[in-house]
């Protein structure tokens, strides 16, 4: 399979603003994730949701602890810690910002990966930070709107 690094949309683009669709594992998407990593890597990024790139559909990518990637395909949180925390955050659509935002230390992730295998996660730190920008993506949700 050949994979493209793609464009990743600035956050003034209206994509950005809608609510994907949660999707079925079909070729599009095995390409999209393909894309979606190898353009995050190349952006250096830690991670990337699908709008980023244009597609509306709920289909994220993160960098793990293990210097892994990982796609979540219809990724839903299903359980997160009391205890909050403050962390600096930025984002590959909104270049050379950061916002302190407040959210839950710990999340549990319920996902597909692309085998079609659900999965779920407990994460916490950076990896539970990372999961909560990307599915807020999602939901055409932007860090700037905590500030
Ligand atoms: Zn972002």
């Amino acid at each position: 399979m050949e994979t493209m690094r793609l464009e990743v949309l600035k956050d003034d683009n209206p994509i950005l603003r809608n609510k994907s669709i949660a999707t079925l594992i079909n070729d599009e998407v095995r390409t999209l994730v393909e894309d979606m990593k190898e353009t995050m890597v190349l952006e250096n990024g830690i991670g990337l949701a699908a709008p980023q790139i244009g597609v509306n559909l709920r289909v994220i990518v993160i960098k793990t602890l293990q210097e892994e990637i990982q796609e979540m395909i219809n990724p839903t949180i299903i359980w997160f810690s009391e205890e909050r925390v403050s962390m600096e955050e930025g984002c590959l659509s909104i270049r050379g910002h950061y916002v302190d935002i407040l959210r839950p230390y710990m999340v549990g992730v319920k996902f597909m990966d692309i085998n079609g295998k659900y999965r779920k996660w407990k994460l916490k730190g950076l990896e539970a930070r990372v999961v909560q920008h990307e599915i807020d993506h999602l939901d055409g949700v932007l860090m700037t709107d905590y500030e």
